[in-house]
């Protein structure tokens, strides 16, 4: 209870203490934030997928702006040779406002991916640009297949969805989905939405498309492995995949039994929004900023 005070009043508390809190999950503000946070992954055994912060622009200005910071970290993880892709989100690209421009936009970012050999990972936003989003992924990958698509196992029209990217091979991230959504379109239940998200990754699995399991549930991460044991898959038809600074334990035992995984690290100026959203999304690490409070936000 006392955390969800926390939560609700958390657009009050200063910003200094919300970035000291936020520093485990967010790179920083910077490009040269995120390339220290890449090296020390690296470093690790992990790959990573960077995240240039900012979502559902209001001006279609802002979009270029967004576009030339995701070139320049592709042209800095080509130059530093980091092992990481890029991931990426429509509505800041414009995709609510104008989504010719946002596919032009897109499209140079994807053109820029696959001059420097990388990939381009389309985030999934909230439903009422589900179909859109697919649609440009699906027209992309007409063009080139380093890009790829996720699934959020919380809507009901995942299932659907996900039979088609497994006829296409597509390469998939899945995760449960973030955003808050009407019982008519996701599933509510926490067991339903689990089970959705091991059907969901069995059945892409064995369908031979390369799959992101985006979670931090050991049970959904359980489950997974099983399945990769029943089909015999070998470490290079899967990775899992989680966010910087959550599941710190678990992310090492899995590169050390030889898996691969991948750290979702957002940066950049919009940092603030992100911290707040994440930490609306779990209680239990409100409880960081009180002790934030407590010990002056350095
Ligand atoms: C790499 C990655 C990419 C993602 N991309 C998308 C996307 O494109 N679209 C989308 O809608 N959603 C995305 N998500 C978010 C996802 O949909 C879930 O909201 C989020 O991962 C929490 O679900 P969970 O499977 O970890 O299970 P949960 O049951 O929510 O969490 C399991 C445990 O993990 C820990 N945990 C989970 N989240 C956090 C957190 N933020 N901070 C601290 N601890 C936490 C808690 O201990 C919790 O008990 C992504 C998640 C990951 C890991």
């Amino acid at each position: 209870m006392l955390n969800d005070l926390i939560v609700r009043t958390l657009p009050l508390v200063p910003r200094p203490i919300v970035r000291r809190v936020a520093s485990r999950y967010v790179a920083g503000e910077t490009l040269d934030d995120a390339v220290r946070t890449l090296r020390e992954l690296n470093s690790r055994g992990c790959m990573a997928t960077l995240d240039v912060l900012g979502e559902d622009v209001t001006e279609l200005a802002e979009t270029g702006e967004t576009v030339d910071e995701y070139e320049r970290a592709l042209a800095a993880i080509e130059r530093e040779r980091l092992d990481s892709n890029i991931s990426v989100k429509l509505t800041a690209l414009g995709l609510k406002i104008d989504s010719a421009e946002s596919r032009r936009q897109f499209r140079r970012i994807v053109d820029t991916a696959v001059s420097t050999g990388n990939f381009v990972r389309i985030d999934m936003e909230d439903s009422s640009v589900t179909t859109e989003t697919i649609r440009i992924y699906e027209e992309s990958r007409n063009v080139t297949d380093r890009v790829g698509l996720v699934l959020q196992a919380y809507l009901r029209r995942t299932g659907e969805d996900a039979a088609r990217a497994a006829a296409a091979k597509a390469n998939v991230r899945v995760c449960k989905g973030i955003y808050v959504e009407r019982p008519e379109i996701a599933f509510q239940d926490r067991e339903e939405i689990r089970d959705s998200f091991s059907s969901v990754v069995d059945r892409l699995l064995e369908a031979g498309s390369y799959v992101g399991i985006a979670t931090h549930d050991p049970e959904l991460v359980r489950r997974a492995l099983r399945t990769v044991a029943r089909l015999g898959l070998p470490p290079s038809a899967y990775e899992f995949q989680m966010l910087l600074g959550v599941a710190g334990e678990m992310r090492r035992r899995l590169v050390a039994a030889g898996h691969r995984l991948r750290v979702y690290v957002p940066y950049g100026e919009a940092w603030y929004a992100y911290s707040i959203r994440r930490l609306k999304e779990n209680p239990a690490i409100a409880g960081n900023v009180l002790k934030g409070l407590f010990t002056g936000g350095r």
